[in-house]
């Protein structure tokens, strides 16, 4: 406590070093003293170095966008994946973010698409339905545009509330739901589960009414 204490009240010995260590223990896990560190390793490196990170940081935010069919992250209008004419469009796999994405794309199993939602319903969290991208997601079975949504959220509670949610709005539309048969253990992450067993997972997926059973 007492060097904790004694660090708050540091001088920074200038205001550019101070303000640098504000901003850069904003982020998650980062305090005060990981954040002098940091900062003190960037000082120390060439500038060309220290830009590089100034401007990547400042492009994420400019540059990037949201794909308008599929919200994933993108540099275009529409993404890379959307865009990719050998993918069935009509194949929507739901899931809760672009790390999801890429742990589904590196099985190199699936030719559908996504629709990321950007989140999960979490009252806990201050999350409803009107936070996240289901209302677009709606809309795109209501036009006929989808064969097969596949729920590829986590096994959480979160994530069964979300996936009921979505299967609610879209039940009386009669189109195939499925849910990926997942090897792993209730709760773990897709994003965590490995490549062989979600690239089965994908395929082998089941008819999403089984997955409201077990429950
Ligand atoms: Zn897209």
């Amino acid at each position: 406590m007492y060097i904790f204490c004694t660090f708050v009240g540091m001088n920074y010995a200038s205001k550019y070093l101070e303000n640098a260590v504000n901003e850069m223990s904003q982020l998650p896990g980062i305090g005060k003293r990981t954040a002098l560190r940091l900062v003190l390793h960037l000082l120390k490196q060439p500038e060309s170095q220290t830009t590089a990170l100034a401007r990547a940081l400042v492009d994420l935010k400019t540059e990037i966008r949201f794909c308008k069919q599929c919200h994933n992250i993108s540099d275009t209008d529409i993404c890379e994946i959307c865009n990719d004419t050998q993918r069935n469009k009509k194949i929507i796999c739901i899931v809760e973010d672009v790390r999801d994405v890429m742990a589904i794309e590196n099985t190199s199993q699936y030719k559908g698409v996504y629709h990321i939602l950007g989140g999960k319903i979490s009252p806990i969290d201050g999350v409803g339905p009107g936070d996240l991208s289901i209302t677009s997601l709606v809309k795109k079975v209501e036009e006929g545009a989808v064969d097969e949504l596949i729920f590829a959220l986590s096994s959480t509670m979160e994530g069964d509330t979300t996936n009921f949610y979505i299967y609610k709005q879209i039940e009386k539309y009669n189109i195939k739901t499925s849910t990926i048969a997942r090897g792993i253990g209730v709760g773990d992450e897709l994003e965590y589960a490995d490549e062989v067993t979600l690239g089965r997972s994908i395929l082998h997926r089941v008819p999403f009414e089984n997955s409201l059973k077990v429950n």
